[in-house]
């Protein structure tokens, strides 16, 4: 009986992928074909199909057995609903039919052009075919993970069932400040809270938004906060409001006045002229020199006419030195890492020096630009009434955060952080 039923199949070219699903109203076998016909209603057949490469929408039917004028007619049905050019080699399609003992009639055609998109095709009672195109209904996830880190973020977030494109937001978010290269060792964890778009059959569609992130590299941890501004405007912040986007600082010491720029100049103790690849800044023996960018300690020494030197590597193949300090913070050393602002020495008038100063170079991809002329970013820092704003909101998002995590059941959807109109 099996091997009967399989071989009475019709044979179909390529359209027809795997599947076929027979719904037997009443079983028809042994009976005689004249009783059958009066008594057994039509059985529903549907069938799953793909769109063979070159096909258009009626080889596809007509592929699957159904006549070619009724093809050509349910093809031209779909044309005033969706632009055929846009069905694709590969696209999923279900076939309904009406099958009798004698002969099967095609019914129905629906796909998904796109994951929020159905468009279907049916035949009206008088045998001519409507189709229709309507969007299908997409609600937003919130969803809370934790990874470890065995070997990159990307595989930890594909181990945690994070979407590719969520870790990819993530490590654009924090790519001023973490290079993910080379700052992430095994047994680093991320933290990820993040609303993800999907049908209602929980098919996934388009990209998922982050809530809250936060990176433990060693012992540090580093969390980020989307905030919405009134202007509709979208900034992640660190946990005291500063923008995680802020790149270089412009000037890495408090108090300073440039003595002299970047480019060709004659060396006022060589003689003759040079290229000047940095930004002197004269400021009294002693004057704190920050880290200009968070990063971690390549060198810290002497060296040659800087004197006492310390060079910093950053992500994104930015590199920054600070030459003729007067000491060094004790606390730094070769693969410190440090955030913006760390202070990492002190002015002063070591090696080939004319007066006390710090001569800055900032390097991108090997070569020196002008620190003061490099483009980046501008971060945003809270203050005031936004800030207040922000710490509340920091605090429900941590707490749902942690619930979600918790608990697989839904807590208290609190939205993003939103902040009033600029305070600075
Ligand atoms: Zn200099």
């Amino acid at each position: 009986m099996a091997a009967l039923s399989a071989s009475a199949v019709p044979v179909v070219q390529q359209a027809v992928r795997v599947v076929e699903q027979s719904v037997p109203v009443q079983a028809v076998a042994q009976v005689n074909k004249a009783v059958v016909r009066a008594v057994v209603p039509p059985e529903a057949v549907t069938r799953e199909v793909e769109v063979g490469a070159g096909q258009v929408f009626s080889d596809v039917l007509s592929g699957a057995g159904v006549d070619e004028v009724e093809a050509q007619s349910a093809m031209n049905a779909v044309a005033k609903v969706f632009p055929l050019i846009e069905l694709k080699a590969g696209q999923d399609m279900t076939l309904s039919f009406e099958r009798t003992p004698r002969e099967e009639t095609f019914k129905q055609a629906v796909f998904q052009p796109v994951p929020t998109r159905e468009v279907a095709v049916w035949r009206q009672s008088d045998g001519t075919f409507t189709a229709e195109a309507k969007d299908i209904p997409v609600v937003r996830e919130r969803i809370a993970v934790r990874g470890e880190i065995r070997s990159s973020v990307f595989e930890a977030g594909e181990r945690a069932g994070v979407p590719h494109t969520v870790m990819a937001a993530l490590t654009r978010i924090y790519a001023h400040s973490i290079d993910f290269q080379r700052d992430i060792r095994a047994g680093d964890s991320f933290e990820v809270l993040y609303d993800q778009p999907k049908t209602v059959q929980g098919k996934v569609v388009g990209a998922g938004s982050i809530i809250y992130a936060s990176m433990r590299i060693g012992k540090e941890v580093r969390p980020v906060y989307r905030v919405t501004f009134a202007d509709g405007t979208i900034d992640y912040f660190d946990g005291d409001g500063h923008s995680a986007r802020r790149a270089l600082l412009r000037t890495p010491v408090a108090v300073a006045r440039i003595t002299s720029r970047f480019g060709m100049r004659t060396h006022p103790l060589l003689g003759y002229s040079r290229m000047h690849k940095g930004v002197d800044f004269g400021a009294p023996i002693g004057t704190p020199i920050y880290a200009a960018g968070a990063g971690v300690v390549t060198y810290v020494g002497f060296k040659g006419g800087f004197g006492r030197y310390v060079r910093l590597r950053h992500p994104n193949g930015i590199e920054t030195i600070y030459g003729h300090m007067s000491r060094f913070n004790k606390n730094i050393h070769v693969g410190s890492r440090l955030k913006q602002g760390d202070v990492i020495a002190y002015v002063g008038n070591s090696g080939r020096s004319t007066g006390p100063h710090l001569h800055f170079e900032v390097h991108v991809n090997g070569r020196a630009v002008n620190p003061l002329t490099v483009k980046r970013p501008v971060g945003r820092v809270l203050k005031g009434q936004q800030l207040a704003e922000f710490k509340r909101g920091k605090a429900h998002i941590r707490q749902e955060y942690a619930q979600l995590l918790d608990s697989s059941s839904a807590a208290e959807a609190s939205g993003p952080i939103q902040v009033s109109s600029r305070a600075d």
